[in-house]
């Protein structure tokens, strides 16, 4: 495979992994005026494996950003309510409409996705798909000063980059090729097996849990509801993966008999899909020349549903340090990262443990209820600085 010599396109930042935490921050880039390319290898508007569920953080950056309309236009259902089921007791919990949402949604991802390199795009930012990137451009003192990135006709092709961006997800290579290893990691890990199904009643959110199982029923998109059955990894390498199906059903029926009846009366859309698990952990997020964001950055178990809304935070952090343009702007986007995450981080590793009882569960959603608030707080802050910045370039 031959380089091609290309006279150095020059970018601001260069993006790897198109998704929401790639996308949002090329958006945000952008915005600004920066010359932003995003590369990813797979295609425009594709699924990907995720239960999808925002929580309020991440509804409010979308408002906040102006993408919530496309998602709302997608006819993505609002949720107005989170009901927890801990055995047989249910806390029904409404979404209060607040800081200019209306509730909750979980748009799939061929929306959500979407949605934010739409904006990214209308916002200058260039895209190029079936693009991946095979290694890093450094200069002679080491600072990354660019991307290799191979089409998909094998041609290998160098870009010059002030930054460049790693939003490539969990495996990410941008870690790997800057040698970012964890600094903290998780020491539990659950695994998943979910669907979609349709003619099930739209009633919000619902979580279950009962000692060693948990489960969840999250209305999406084409009248869908995503229904996902969760257990600790160890049980479903011995018994699940062999027989998903039956695993699932086993699962859902172990969780709530009304639950397993519930689900059998819709009709499956799609086959079962499985996540095996995944320790969680948080890498060094920033170097010379580099920086990452979304799971490439920082994973945690999805029991918590919070990746999404981690990624389109940690997109604004990171996004304010970029255009700071320092060092000192980078180890601040870690600290502020680190300040934001590690609670969440912590709250979700004791949770993915499956090691609590009924009352332990619940003080644990306390606790992380507490974080959550924490966060939104500070993105209505993010929001004022944000106007009286506005207010003040007009006055
Ligand atoms: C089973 C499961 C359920 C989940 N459920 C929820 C949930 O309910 N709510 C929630 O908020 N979060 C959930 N999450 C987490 C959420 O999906 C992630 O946090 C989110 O996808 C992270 O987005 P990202 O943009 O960082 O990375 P990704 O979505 O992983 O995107 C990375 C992109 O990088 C591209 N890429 C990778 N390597 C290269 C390369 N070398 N060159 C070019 N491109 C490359 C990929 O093609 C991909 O498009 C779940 C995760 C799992 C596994």
């Amino acid at each position: 495979m031959e380089e091609q010599n290309s006279r150095q396109a020059r970018y601001d930042a260069v993006v790897v992994g198109a998704r929401c935490a790639g996308a949002a921050t090329a958006l945000l880039l952008a915005r600004e005026g920066l010359r932003v390319l995003v590369v990813d290898r797979g295609r425009y508007g594709a699924d990907t494996l995720s239960t999808h569920a925002l929580m309020r953080g991440a509804v409010v950056q979308l408002h906040r950003w102006g993408v919530l309309e496309a998602i709302e236009a997608a006819g993505t259902p609002v949720v107005r309510t989170t009901s927890f089921h801990y055995a047989d007791e249910v806390i029904r919990i409404p979404i209060k409409p607040r800081d200019g949402i209306p509730g909750l949604y979980a748009p799939r991802r061929t929306v959500i996705d979407r949605a934010l390199v739409d904006a990214a795009r209308d916002a200058g930012a260039e895209f190029a798909y079936g693009v991946r990137l095979v290694n890093l451009a450094r200069s002679s003192d080491g600072r990354v000063g660019g991307v290799v990135i191979e089409d998909a006709e094998g041609r290998l092709k160098s870009v010059g980059a002030r930054i460049v961006v790693g939003a490539d997800g969990l495996r990410s290579t941008v870690a790997g090729l800057v040698g970012a290893d964890p600094y903290r990691t998780g020491r539990h890990a659950t695994s998943v097996v979910f669907g979609y199904f349709s003619g099930l009643d739209d009633d919000g959110y619902h979580w279950y849990y009962r000692p060693g199982v948990s489960a969840g029923v999250i209305p999406t998109n084409d009248g869908l509801t995503c229904v996902f059955a969760s257990v600790p990894d160890r049980r479903f390498h011995d018994e699940i993966r062999h027989d998903p199906g039956a695993g699932f059903a086993r699962v859902l029926s172990e969780c709530s008999p009304e639950l397993a009846r519930y689900v059998a009366s819709g009709q499956r859309s799609g086959n079962l899909r499985g996540f095996p698990g995944q320790t969680g952990f948080l890498r060094q997020p920033w170097g010379q020349g580099w920086a990452l964001v979304g799971d490439a950055a920082y994973f945690k178990d999805p029991l918590t549903a919070h990746g999404i809304t981690d990624a389109l935070r940690d997109a604004e952090l990171l996004a304010r340090a970029v255009l700071d343009g320092s060092d000192a702007g980078l180890a601040g986007y870690q600290e502020a990262r680190d300040a934001m995450a590690l609670g969440l981080f912590e709250v979700t590793d004791e949770i993915a443990s499956f090691d609590w009882d009924l009352p332990q569960i619940k003080e644990m959603h306390l606790r992380l209820s507490e974080e959550m608030k924490d966060e939104v707080a500070a993105m209505a802050e993010w929001r004022r600085e944000a106007e009286s910045v506005a207010v003040g370039r007009t006055a």
